[in-house]
């Protein structure tokens, strides 16, 4: 909402005049006959930069990990996934829902991986019992948890040992990156398919792009169609996805250093316990009490958060430092008043 500070997702950014702007001047064609120039340049594009073959534009990123998966797994073969996975736990099941794939979920540890001791064990033996476990399904960031590169090294080497495909949701993989100091193309190397969202941080209303060899991409095309996400002018929105490539990338540093303020100050009042900030999150414990109290106060006071007993603040491009300092202001002023 205009005029209130809205930490509740990175999803709640408008598109900026200038990226509305390129909307505005796109050229467009039908997308389904391969038409659109502006598509075709986003899908290029996006490739390029993490060093695939091709690239397929979908409206979101919960349809784009969805044709990964229907792309890497017939009816009955099964994928290993964490338990705070995206692609598990916050798709409404649409793997076991539409594509008729079973997960195989495991426990994410503290830092957000998978202990490959335990995907190797959960990976069945070839007998008719079981489902094929065919995929291991990653994300960067997960939670906000940056990952960094050697872990996907022994994952990715487990994978080829054991036959498994490797999928990553890299819904914030540009979050990850600016994080760690490395080229996104170094966090996606040796995924057969990796998904990232324009409409995050990035700042793009819409969006999703999935990169992977043209196989994967031919068979995602297919599955894209079942799905319904096949989209016609989408170069509208694809215009808003090369803009973010370009403008949105290396600032999204601004957002983790809002995260690390936020962090700072919420730690600063009696009565919060703050977690260290992760990228552009940062993850609050409230009393069971005041859960209700504080997410109204917060609100009177212009602040837009999803309060829970442990809440997820999320910055993002249309958040600066001084909204940061008054959003820990209203926290603060909750908790001189509760005493
Ligand atoms: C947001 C998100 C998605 C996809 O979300 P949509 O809202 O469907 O675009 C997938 N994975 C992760 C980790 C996400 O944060």
């Amino acid at each position: 909402m205009a005029g209130h500070i809205d930490l509740r997702s990175d999803t709640v950014t408008r598109p900026s005049a200038g990226m509305r702007e390129a909307m505005r001047a796109a050229e467009v064609g039908d997308d389904v006959f391969g038409d659109d120039p502006t598509v075709n340049r986003l899908q290029d594009r996006m490739a390029a930069l993490l060093g695939f073959e091709a690239g397929l534009l979908f409206p979101s990123g919960t349809q784009s990990n969805l044709a990964a998966l229907m792309s890497h797994c017939q009816r009955g073969d099964e994928y290993i996934v964490g338990q705070e996975a995206h692609t598990y736990r916050y798709e409404a099941g649409g793997g076991a829902v539409l594509a008729s794939v079973q997960p195989q979920p495991l426990a994410n540890r503290p830092d957000g991986t998978l202990d490959l001791a335990e995907v190797e064990a959960a990976i069945k033996p070839d007998d008719a019992h079981f489902a094929r476990t065919r995929l291991l399904a990653l994300e960067n960031t997960i939670g906000g948890r940056a990952i960094p590169r050697a872990y996907f090294d022994a994952a990715l080497a487990l994978a080829k040992r054991r036959g498994l495909a490797a999928h990553l949701d890299g819904a914030r993989l540009f979050n990850a990156a600016v994080a760690l100091g490395v080229d996104a193309a170094a966090l996606a190397r040796g995924f057969d398919s990796v998904s990232v969202c324009l409409s995050k941080g990035l700042g793009a209303p819409a969006g999703t792009v999935l990169v992977g060899s043209r196989g994967l991409i031919e068979r995602a095309t297919r599955a894209r169609k079942i799905l319904g996400g096949a989209m016609r002018q989408a170069g509208i929105l694809a215009a808003a996805g090369l803009y973010a490539l370009e403008h949105n990338v290396a600032r999204l540093a601004e957002d983790h250093a809002n995260a690390a303020r936020l962090a700072a100050g919420l730690a600063q009042i009696p009565g919060l316990r703050v977690e260290p900030a992760r990228t552009n999150m940062v993850f609050v414990h409230v009393p069971a009490g005041q859960v209700a109290a504080l997410g109204a106060h917060l609100a009177r006071e212009g602040v837009l958060a999803l309060v829970g007993p442990r809440t997820r603040l999320v910055t993002h491009l249309d958040v600066d430092a001084a909204a940061i300092d008054r959003a820990v202001a209203a926290f603060r002023g909750f908790f001189a008043a509760a005493g």
